[in-house]
């Protein structure tokens, strides 16, 4: 009888208010690159203190291939739960419009942004034994080199891509590039001297360089890293154009209800307050999204802005490497 009951309770419970309880039942985490690179340390470092938040696992899905947009076009058109959500970055949600003419997603009109995690500058790196020991003997250097230096990307429309072509277009260099499903497998093959330089988000490339496994020639923001105090800003080291910053930020499918983006809103936000988080991020040279940048609807006008403002640029810069 006592049995009898508790069934009867339960087959209440589980009636369409409870079946609404989000979430149920763990989360997955599109990360549309390699392992170890920069998208998936970002989504590491936050989907644990979510996931406890939210009281569910949070599943890390590794997806890469054509510079991110394989693993955002497969969440993109994921049912629009909450159960399949993305970390996608300035890349897959800023460039690749400018690079892809058939890519399957608008990153403006087919996501419900959830928020930004980290803000990312980019590094220009070189492998440990490469010729240059600053940013004007490394531009002489790929200028001589013509196409016979490597430089690494994670694929086209990738930041490392994105950004490395409009590096390429200062300096008027066109190398030979190879591609990776991300940067992480990319810095392996830096580290062991068989690619020349790439350009990078730094939380990829701080532990490297602090360790002098390979060389940094600058960082592309207007300030200096906290986390590589000795790198000097391109303005400082002689190529004030090329300014450059990147970014990760998790989006759910278009349609996902209000309440369930609130709800991964709420985590992410708790998340970036955490103190091993912000430890983390700083010691990787992150930079931590503050009050209202953390917002769903600032990561929706950051994608907008982004798109408008990469187009153009990226376009020129793409007829220029041909
Ligand atoms: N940072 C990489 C890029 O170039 C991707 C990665 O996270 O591996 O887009």
């Amino acid at each position: 009888m006592k049995k009898f009951v508790l069934a009867a309770a339960m087959a209440v419970l589980s009636g369409p208010a409870f079946a609404q309880a989000y979430p149920a039942r763990p989360i997955t985490m599109i990360v549309p690159f390699a392992a170890g690179g920069p998208t998936d340390i970002v989504a590491r470092v936050v989907a644990e203190p979510m996931s406890k938040t939210l009281g569910q696992t949070i599943v890390i899905e590794n997806v890469a291939g054509a510079g991110g947009t394989t693993g955002i076009t497969r969440a993109a058109g994921a049912p629009a739960d909450g159960y399949m959500i993305m970390m996608g970055h300035m890349g897959t949600h800023g460039a690749a419009p400018a690079l892809y003419p058939n890519l399957k997603y608008d990153p403006t009109k087919d996501f419900a942004p959830v928020g930004l995690a980290a803000g990312t500058p980019i590094v220009i790196v070189g492998q440990k034994n490469h010729p240059a020991n600053n940013l004007k003997e490394f531009i002489d250097w790929a200028k001589k080199q013509g196409d016979k230096s490597n430089h690494a990307h994670a694929g086209v429309g990738s930041v490392s891509h994105s950004t490395g072509i409009l590096l390429n277009s200062l300096m008027g260099t066109k190398p030979t590039f190879i591609p990776y499903t991300g940067t992480g497998p990319a810095l392996n093959d830096m580290m062991s001297g068989q690619v020349d330089y790439m350009t990078d988000q730094i939380v990829n490339v701080v532990s490297q360089v602090q360790a002098g496994t390979i060389k940094a020639f600058a960082i592309a923001t207007p300030a200096r890293s906290p986390a590589l105090p000795n790198l000097p800003t391109t303005k400082e080291a002689g190529l004030p154009e090329y300014e450059v910053s990147a970014w990760n930020a998790i989006f759910a499918p278009k349609g996902t209800p209000a309440d369930v983006v609130a709800k991964l809103n709420d985590a992410l936000v708790k998340s970036l307050d955490d103190a091993g988080v912000k430890k983390r991020m700083d010691d990787l040279g992150a930079v931590m999204p503050q009050g209202a940048e953390r917002s769903s609807a600032a990561l929706q006008k950051l994608v907008e802005s982004e798109v408008a403002r990469w187009t153009p640029v990226l376009k020129a810069a793409a007829a220029a490497a041909k």
